[in-house]
Parts: C-alpha cells; sequence; structure tokens
C-alpha cells in the first residue's frame, strides 16, 4: 500500500521539515508495508533523514538534468536531495498550468532515463464522466500514450479531475471499475486520489485492486497523514 501527501502550493520549508519529521517518528514506531509519499514545495526539498519506507519526493521538474530553463528545476538540484519519485499529469499541471501531453510524455521518459519511481496521474474531467464509463476509459487511455506501462518504478494515480480539491469523491463503485479496467492491462500499483479524508480512506483501501491512495487537501496535516497510514496499516492486516 501506498500513501502519498501532495502538498501542492502549501507549507514552508520549517513546516515541511516538522511534517516529514512527525511522519518519520510514527512511522518509526511501526512495523509494517505502508509505503508513505510526501511530495512538497520544490523550496522545502531537503535531505531528509526517514526511514526506507518514506519518500519525500518532487511534485514537478523539467527533463533536463541542468541547462537554461529559467524559473524550472532540473535533476541535477533534486538530485542534491536525492529525490527517488516524483510526480508526473497531475490535473493541475494539465489543466491549470496548460502542460501538454508532449512535455508530461518528454518528462515521464526522462525520468524513466533516470531511473526514478514515477506516480503518474490520469483523470477524466466532469464532462466525460458524465458521458459514462466507455467514455472515461477512452480518456484515461489516451492519456497513457506513448507512456511504458511496463516500467518497474511505475506507480499509477486515476485522479477523477472533477474530484480534486473539490471535497467530492467518485463513489466506490465508479473507483472499483475503473481500477477493474486499468488492472486488466497494468500490473502496476494503482492508487485512487480526489479528495480523500480520514474519513473514507479505510473504505476506498477497501476496494478491490486499490494500492493505496494521492491525497492533496485533507492530507496536510501530519496528524490527518498518519492516521491515513495507520487506516493503510489496518488494511494489510485483514
Ligand atoms: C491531489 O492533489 O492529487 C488530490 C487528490 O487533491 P485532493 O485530495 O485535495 O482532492
Amino acid at each position: 500500500m501506498i500513501i502519498a501527501s501532495n502538498f501542492k502550493t502549501n507549507h514552508t520549508r520549517k513546516s515541511t521539515r516538522e511534517f516529514v519529521l512527525q511522519v518519520e517518528e510514527f512511522v518509526s514506531k511501526t512495523d509494517s508495508s505502508v509505503q508513505a509519499r510526501i511530495y512538497p514545495a520544490a523550496t522545502a526539498l531537503d535531505n531528509f533523514e526517514v526511514d526506507s519506507s518514506i519518500k519525500v519526493g518532487a511534485q514537478n521538474f523539467y527533463p533536463t538534468c541542468k541547462g537554461s530553463y529559467t524559473g524550472e528545476i532540473g535533476f541535477e538540484q533534486l538530485q542534491e536531495f536525492e529525490v527517488d519519485s516524483v510526480l508526473i499529469g497531475h490535473s493541475e499541471r494539465r489543466y491549470v498550468l496548460k502542460e501538454s501531453s508532449e512535455l508530461i510524455l518528454k518528462k515521464f521518459d526522462f525520468a524513466k532515463e533516470q531511473g526514478v519511481e514515477i506516480l503518474f496521474c490520469v483523470g477524466e474531467p466532469k464532462e466525460i464522466r458524465e458521458a459514462g464509463i466507455d467514455a472515461v476509459m477512452a480518456y484515461v487511455w489516451k492519456q497513457f500514450d506513448g507512456i511504458d506501462l511496463d516500467y518497474d518504478r511505475l506507480v499509477i494515480a486515476y485522479e477523477p479531475v472533477w474530484a480534486i480539491g473539490t471535497g467530492l469523491t467518485a463513489s466506490n463503485e465508479d473507483i472499483k471499475e475503473v481500477l477493474k479496467r486499468l488492472r486488466e492491462s497494468i500490473q502496476k500499483p494503482l492508487l485512487y486520489g480526489g479528495s480523500v479524508k480520514v474519513d473514507n480512506v479505510g473504505d476506498i483501501l477497501d476496494i478491490e485492486n486499490c494500492d493505496g491512495v494521492l491525497v492533496g487537501t485533507a492530507s496536510w496535516t501530519a496528524e490527518a497523514f498518519c492516521k491515513m497510514i495507520e487506516a493503510a496499516q489496518k488494511n494489510g492486516e485483514k
């Protein structure tokens, strides 16, 4: 199970450190196979000394080691902090920051070449969901165009765009159906994301083929994030 927290544009360097240390303290007291991922703002990355089940990764990068890309961050800068996990294809980058499928694919190929874990996000907007499950799957499969689904450090997050940061969660039936159809062709961990909360994380983790969650808003306190890790630990004991 993977429990991931996307800080988006929240937390400072100081509060990120406090968060990571609290999660580390919680995890070090338990003995479980749950993997935690924390994606802070780039300015808050650091050489955190944490348990091997925790990775502090990057929300974004430019597909280069270094170069002249004003305002961007390349892998040389990420490697300084031993970043070993990156988010690619998040809906806020696709739709708010207008990142193209071409750039997303370049990022994927570059990150793959670097050998890091890739948490690749896909998901449909509301009008596609309203058109039914076949339209959803056609949309989602298109987002995988060119993506190497056999990359061994690939993790997929199914995140319906209309459920992200809105407080609306997809129904368990809808999540189950999408994950089932993805599982027919993808043998990598499948996460769900979209307004997951402490109150519903247990039920979501119970869904067949669900290997974890990617959480934004409801994961921004270490207490809440640790409760989600705890829910995953309990799920693993079943
Ligand atoms: C996310 O940022 O990936 C996300 C799922 O956000 P939220 O939990 O706020 O919907």
